[in-house]
Protein backbone atom coordinates (compact mmCIF):
# COMPACT_ATOMS: atom_id res chain seq x y z
CA UNK A 1 0.00 0.00 0.00
CA UNK A 2 1.21 3.36 -1.36
CA UNK A 3 -0.30 5.83 1.10
CA UNK A 4 0.32 9.14 0.61
CA UNK A 5 0.65 10.69 4.53
CA UNK A 6 -0.61 14.33 4.39
CA UNK A 7 1.02 16.53 7.26
CA UNK A 8 -0.78 17.33 10.01
CA UNK A 9 -3.80 15.45 9.63
CA UNK A 10 -5.96 13.21 12.33
CA UNK A 11 -7.77 9.96 12.60
CA UNK A 12 -9.28 8.99 15.61
CA UNK A 13 -8.59 5.51 17.59
CA UNK A 14 -11.22 4.40 19.95
CA UNK A 15 -8.89 1.51 21.85
CA UNK A 16 -8.06 -0.42 24.47
CA UNK A 17 -5.26 1.39 27.10
CA UNK A 18 -3.09 -2.42 26.54
CA UNK A 19 0.53 -0.93 25.76
CA UNK A 20 1.00 -3.59 23.71
CA UNK A 21 -1.25 -2.95 20.63
CA UNK A 22 -0.75 0.71 20.48
CA UNK A 23 2.32 0.90 17.91
CA UNK A 24 0.48 -1.69 15.50
CA UNK A 25 -2.62 0.17 15.54
CA UNK A 26 -1.34 3.65 15.38
CA UNK A 27 0.54 2.59 12.34
CA UNK A 28 -2.48 0.74 10.83
CA UNK A 29 -4.60 3.60 10.98
CA UNK A 30 -2.32 6.57 9.62
CA UNK A 31 -1.74 4.19 6.22
CA UNK A 32 -5.90 3.50 6.06
CA UNK A 33 -6.81 7.13 6.62
CA UNK A 34 -3.38 8.55 5.20
CA UNK A 35 -2.60 10.60 8.01
CA UNK A 36 0.32 11.88 9.97
CA UNK A 37 -1.00 11.49 13.76
CA UNK A 38 -3.60 9.10 15.23
CA UNK A 39 -5.97 11.07 18.19
CA UNK A 40 -6.13 8.38 21.18
CA UNK A 41 -9.49 7.94 22.56
CA UNK A 42 -8.48 4.61 25.16
CA UNK A 43 -10.51 3.03 27.97
CA UNK A 44 -10.44 -0.76 28.96
CA UNK A 45 -12.38 -3.09 26.45
CA UNK A 46 -14.23 0.30 24.76
CA UNK A 47 -15.98 -1.85 22.03
CA UNK A 48 -17.61 -3.70 24.46
CA UNK A 49 -18.65 -1.02 26.27
CA UNK A 50 -20.09 1.07 23.85
CA UNK A 51 -21.42 -1.78 22.45
CA UNK A 52 -24.06 -2.72 25.32
CA UNK A 53 -24.98 0.97 25.82
CA UNK A 54 -22.69 1.74 29.12
CA UNK A 55 -23.67 6.05 29.53
CA UNK A 56 -20.87 6.73 31.50
CA UNK A 57 -18.19 5.01 29.01
CA UNK A 58 -19.93 6.30 25.82
CA UNK A 59 -20.42 9.28 27.05
CA UNK A 60 -17.02 9.71 27.86
CA UNK A 61 -15.46 8.36 24.51
CA UNK A 62 -17.96 10.62 22.71
CA UNK A 63 -17.10 13.65 24.25
CA UNK A 64 -13.05 13.41 23.28
CA UNK A 65 -14.07 11.58 19.72
CA UNK A 66 -16.01 14.96 19.16
CA UNK A 67 -12.83 16.97 20.30
CA UNK A 68 -10.56 15.31 17.98
CA UNK A 69 -13.15 15.85 15.37
CA UNK A 70 -13.77 19.94 16.26
CA UNK A 71 -10.32 20.67 17.14
CA UNK A 72 -8.40 18.51 14.52
CA UNK A 73 -10.20 17.67 11.94
CA UNK A 74 -10.33 14.38 12.52
CA UNK A 75 -11.21 12.44 8.88
CA UNK A 76 -11.82 8.96 10.27
CA UNK A 77 -12.93 6.80 13.61
CA UNK A 78 -11.93 3.35 14.24
CA UNK A 79 -13.00 1.11 16.71
CA UNK A 80 -10.17 -1.29 17.99
CA UNK A 81 -10.90 -4.72 19.55
CA UNK A 82 -7.65 -6.85 20.32
CA UNK A 83 -6.53 -10.80 21.04
CA UNK A 84 -5.93 -11.43 24.96
CA UNK A 85 -7.85 -8.34 26.32
CA UNK A 86 -8.09 -8.06 30.26
CA UNK A 87 -11.33 -6.05 29.88
CA UNK A 88 -13.47 -8.09 27.73
CA UNK A 89 -12.03 -11.86 26.75
CA UNK A 90 -12.78 -13.84 24.12
CA UNK A 91 -11.56 -14.56 20.65
CA UNK A 92 -11.93 -12.85 17.53
CA UNK A 93 -15.33 -14.87 16.50
CA UNK A 94 -16.90 -13.68 20.09
CA UNK A 95 -15.80 -10.22 19.81
CA UNK A 96 -16.18 -9.25 15.96
CA UNK A 97 -20.03 -8.89 16.63
CA UNK A 98 -18.94 -6.59 19.39
CA UNK A 99 -17.08 -4.68 17.83
CA UNK A 100 -19.40 -4.20 15.00
CA UNK A 101 -22.37 -3.36 17.33
CA UNK A 102 -20.18 -0.42 18.64
CA UNK A 103 -19.23 0.66 15.14
CA UNK A 104 -23.30 0.45 13.95
CA UNK A 105 -23.79 2.54 17.45
CA UNK A 106 -20.85 5.36 16.50
CA UNK A 107 -22.08 5.62 12.87
CA UNK A 108 -25.44 6.81 14.07
CA UNK A 109 -23.31 9.48 16.46
CA UNK A 110 -20.93 10.36 13.68
CA UNK A 111 -23.11 9.88 10.21
CA UNK A 112 -20.83 11.94 8.02
CA UNK A 113 -17.63 10.51 8.90
CA UNK A 114 -16.21 6.85 8.23
CA UNK A 115 -16.32 4.49 11.13
CA UNK A 116 -13.99 1.46 10.60
CA UNK A 117 -13.36 -1.63 13.46
CA UNK A 118 -10.36 -3.56 13.67
CA UNK A 119 -8.88 -6.09 15.60
CA UNK A 120 -5.23 -6.21 16.83
CA UNK A 121 -3.62 -9.12 17.48
CA UNK A 122 -0.09 -8.97 19.62
CA UNK A 123 1.87 -9.37 16.89
CA UNK A 124 1.58 -6.66 15.20
CA UNK A 125 -1.09 -7.83 12.51
CA UNK A 126 -4.41 -5.44 12.07
CA UNK A 127 -7.30 -7.65 10.85
CA UNK A 128 -9.91 -5.25 8.97
CA UNK A 129 -13.65 -6.36 10.12
CA UNK A 130 -16.05 -3.87 8.55
ZN1 LIG B 1 -7.87 -4.66 26.05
Amino acid sequence: MSAEIKPNTFCTAVTCMDGRIQDSVTAYLREYFHTQWVDIVSEAGPVSSIAIGNQRISKAVVKRVQLSLDAHGSCGIALVAHEDCAAIPGDLAQKKPIALEAQRRLRLLFPTIDVIAIWANLDGTIIFLG
